[in-house]
């Protein structure tokens, strides 16, 4: 037998699988969403970034102004104070301004190269027809630029640039808000994949604990335990699984038992008339039983006890063929008030001695199609019980009559009938009702009879009950079809 699986988390194990499909699938949807999250949150990091460096490009133009034109030259140090503490607040951003002549007024310290690109840009988009008021981004750096208009002279005249605004951005100041929010992003990732794998811990836990309890009952059944029953699971799959696994439990402990008692009834049936049997011959060997009347009893004796003997083996025989569906049947066309009279004829005789009324009642009984052999055989296992347990004065009935798309036939006597309590087990295997009763002496069977009956009725596709009322008698209904399929290995 395999040892019981070690509780914990081994791979390839359920709970092993469903912890890794649980977080994988959490890992992937953090991961996904992180990744998504991220850029959204750059890019509307970089729009209102933008959006404002445009509307402070706006303001910045218009305190450069003064008057008709861009008078910086004279006031480079207002100027350059104002825009000091307008882009305190962000070291990475610079300034330049230009005449409408192109001529630098102001720039913030900016390296060499990038001052001149810059400039290049401003002055190209300043002499342009069209001149752009909106931010843009250009290698990598965010760029705002604002013109810095004069008042035309005429209302009807267009506005004249007097100059321009340029506001860029360091390139590690955008860098610099991607990394916080991947850094965020990256952060909250983390805290919601170690509570998803918690979740999922706690969830795969939850589920396979019925799974784990039914391992463990299985196994304990294995060993023998068959008192192990597992707690019901609730009413879902699992709880269903844990119900059905009890029924087993308690149908497999019930087979157990029957067979139990079968061996120790087969044991004690067999027990008896060997016994006997043994006893005559030894005394026979030691003559002790001296005298040929005496002999020639115990002789008798000992046939009865091998005679009972051989029915009691036949019986058993009968009824494990039956229950292992090897018993081949062979339909026929039967008469059933003919089949009813032979078997009436056949107990005339142990009726009249035992005072006895024996009817038949089958005036209508239809002709059936079955088997003719073993349907006698139940019916003469009913009438010698019926006649067995009926007082003389009594009456044993059969009658046969058709019933729907069925034919019914009945046993029914006015004998002592049956304890309700025995009703329902009187089709077990060795049950008898009056468990004292000499088995031997009056000739009565030892609880295989009705077993047999209905092992045989239902091999026929029919239906027995039984019905009793004690002291007043007990009725055997038998509701079989009209025409039994062709012959079949039941
Ligand atoms: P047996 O072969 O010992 O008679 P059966 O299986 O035929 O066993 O019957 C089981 C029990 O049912 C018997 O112990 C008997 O007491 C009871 N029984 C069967 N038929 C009748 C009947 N017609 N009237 C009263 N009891 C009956």
């Amino acid at each position: 037998m395999t040892p019981p699986p070690r509780p914990g988390w081994p791979r390839g194990g359920l709970r092993g699988r469903l912890a890794l499909a649980v977080a994988g699938t959490g890992l992937l949807a953090i991961l996904l969403d992180a990744l998504f999250l991220g850029v959204t949150l750059h890019q509307n990091a970089l729009d209102q970034q933008g959006a404002f460096m445009t509307r402070q490009a706006a303001a910045l133009g218009r305190c450069c102004r003064f008057g008709r034109s861009v008078l910086l030259t004279s006031r480079v140090s207002i100027i350059d104070q104002t825009l000091r503490v307008a882009l305190a607040g962000t070291p990475g951003r610079r300034a330049l301004i230009i005449a409408a002549d192109g001529g630098l007024r102001y720039a913030s310290p900016l390296p060499a190269a990038l001052e001149q690109t810059l400039l290049t840009r401003l002055r190209g988009d300043l002499s342009a027809s069209a001149l752009p008021a909106h931010w843009d981004v250009l290698a990598g750096h965010i760029i705002a630029e604002a013109p810095i208009a004069v008042t035309p002279p005429r209302r009807s005249a267009p506005a004249l640039p007097a100059g321009a605004l340029l506001l860029a951005e360091d390139e590690a100041a955008a860098t610099r808000s991607w990394e916080r929010i991947v850094t965020l992003v990256v952060f909250s990732g983390l805290t919601a994949v170690a509570l998803a794998a918690l979740a999922g811990v706690l969830t795969v836990a939850a589920l396979t604990r019925p799974v784990r309890a039914l391992t463990a009952a299985a196994h304990a059944v294995a060993s023998g335990d068959y008192a192990v029953r597992v707690p019901p699971a609730g009413t879902d799959d699992l709880g269903a699984l844990a119900a059905a696994f009890n029924t087993m439990v308690a149908e497999v402990t019930h087979q157990r038992r029957v067979e139990r008692d079968l061996l120790a009834n087969v044991s004690h049936e067999l027990a008896t008339p060997l016994g006997v049997i043994g006893g005559y011959a030894e005394n026979l060997t030691e003559g002790v039983i001296a005298g040929d009347v005496d002999r020639q009893a115990a002789i008798e004796a000992i046939g009865r006890e091998a005679q009972r003997l051989s029915r009691l083996t036949g019986a058993l025989l009968d009824l494990a063929l039956l229950e292992t569906g090897q018993v081949r049947v062979l339909p026929e066309p039967v008469p059933l008030g003919e089949l009813l009279a032979g078997v009436s004829a056949r107990f005339a005789s142990a009726a009249e001695h035992g005072g006895i009324t024996l009817a038949v009642d089958a005036a209508d009984a239809p002709t059936i199609v079955t088997d003719g052999l073993r349907l006698e055989q139940a019916l003469i296992n009913l009438v010698a019980n019926a006649l067995r347990h009926t007082l003389p004065g009594g009456t044993v009935v059969l009658s046969a009559h058709p019933a729907h798309d069925a034919a019914r036939l009945v046993v029914s006597d006015t004998g002592t009938g049956i304890p309700p309590e025995d009703l329902p087990h009187i089709w077990a295997r060795f049950y008898r009702v009056d468990k004292g009763r000499n088995r031997s002496s009056d000739g009565a069977g030892v609880g295989l009879g009705l077993a047999l009956c209905r092992g045989t009725i239902t091999l026929l596709r029919g239906r027995i009950t039984a019905d009793s009322t004690l002291g007043v008698g007990s009725t055997f209904t038998i509701d079989l079809p009209l025409r039994l399929a062709s012959p079949r290995l039941a």
